[in-house]
C-alpha cells in the first residue's frame, strides 16, 4: 500500500536553474502513473527526488502521510529501475538481485527465497549464475526489474526502462511490466517519451513541460482519441 503526495515540490540545482516548479500531485495506491514530456522538462529529476537521490529544495513529499523529504534513500520503501539497467558487471544475476537485500542485512535464506521467486516470475531461473554480459538485452532488463521486485517495496520508479531495447523487445517487455503490475499492484511512476507506452500502460498520464505539470488524466483524456 502506498499513496504518494507531492506538495509544491521544487528543485533548484546548486547555482543552477529551477527545473521543477512547485507542482502538486497525488498518486493513489496501486496506480500506474506514466510521466511524459519533452527531454529536459524535469521527469528524471522528479523521480530522483522521490527516490532520495536528489535533495528536494522546496515543498513536501509524503508517502502514506509520512513526510519523506529527509528520509535516507535506503530507508525509503521505494525501488527504482534505470534506463541503463545499472547492473554490476562482475556479479552473477543472482548476486545482482541479492545485492540490495544484503546491504539491508536481510537474512540469507530470505534473500534466496525472494531472489528465486523473482527469477521465476521473470523467467530467469536458468540464468542465475550468469554474468550480465552473457545475457540478451531483454534478459538484462528483466534482471533490473528483478532487483526492484526482490525489495518488495511499495513504490516502483522506472526511468525509461525500455528505451535501450529494440522495438520488438520493447513491445514484449511492455506487456510483461503491465502483467507484473497487475500481479503486484505496486504504486508505480514510469517515465517514458514513448506515446504508445503511455497509452497502453498508464492508469493516469501526467504531462510535464519545463518543470511544471500541464495535464493529468486518463490516456483517453490526455490523448483525446475517439
Ligand atoms: P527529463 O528527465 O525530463 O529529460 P531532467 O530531470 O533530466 O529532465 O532534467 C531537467 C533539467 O535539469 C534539464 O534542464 C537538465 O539539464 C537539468 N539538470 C539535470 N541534472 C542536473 C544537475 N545535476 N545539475 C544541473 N542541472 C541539471
Ligand atoms: P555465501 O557464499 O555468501 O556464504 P550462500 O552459501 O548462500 O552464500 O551461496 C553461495 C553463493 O551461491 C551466493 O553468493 C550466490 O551467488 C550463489 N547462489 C545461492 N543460491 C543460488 C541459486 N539458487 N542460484 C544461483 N546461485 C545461487
Amino acid at each position: 500500500m502506498a499513496e504518494i503526495k507531492l506538495e509544491r515540490i521544487k528543485k533548484t540545482y546548486d547555482n543552477g536553474p529551477t527545473v521543477v516548479h512547485d507542482f502538486n500531485l497525488e498518486i493513489h495506491d496501486g496506480e500506474f502513473i506514466v510521466l511524459v514530456g519533452p527531454s529536459g522538462c524535469g521527469k528524471s529529476t522528479t523521480l530522483r527526488m522521490i527516490a532520495g537521490l536528489e535533495d528536494i529544495t522546496g515543498g513536501d513529499f509524503y508517502i502514506d502521510e509520512k513526510r519523506m523529504n529527509d528520509v535516507e534513500p535506503k530507508n525509503r520503501d521505494i525501488a527504482m529501475v534505470f534506463q541503463n539497467y545499472a547492473l554490476y558487471p562482475h556479479m552473477s544475476v543472482y548476486d545482482n538481485m541479492a545485492f540490495s537485500l544484503k546491504l539491508r542485512k536481510t537474512p540469507k535464506p530470505e534473500i534466496k527465497e525472494r531472489v528465486e521467486k523473482a527469477a521465476e516470475i521473470l523467467g530467469l531461473t536458468d540464468f542465475l549464475d550468469r554474468k550480465p554480459k552473457a545475457l540478451s538485452g531483454g534478459q538484462r532488463q528483466r534482471v533490473a526489474l528483478g532487483r526492484a521486485i526482490v525489495r518488495e517495496a511499495n513504490v516502483f520508479l522506472m526511468d525509461e526502462p525500455l528505451s535501450n531495447l529494440d522495438a520488438k523487445l520493447r513491445v514484449q517487455m511492455r506487456a510483461e511490466i503491465t502483467k507484473l503490475h497487475k500481479r503486484l499492484e505496486t504504486t508505480t511512476i514510469y517515465v517514458t517519451h514513448d506515446q504508445t507506452e503511455a497509452l497502453t500502460m498508464a492508469s493516469r498520464i501526467v504531462v510535464m513541460n519545463q518543470g511544471d505539470i500541464m495535464q493529468v488524466g486518463s490516456p483517453k483524456e490526455v490523448y483525446d482519441f475517439p
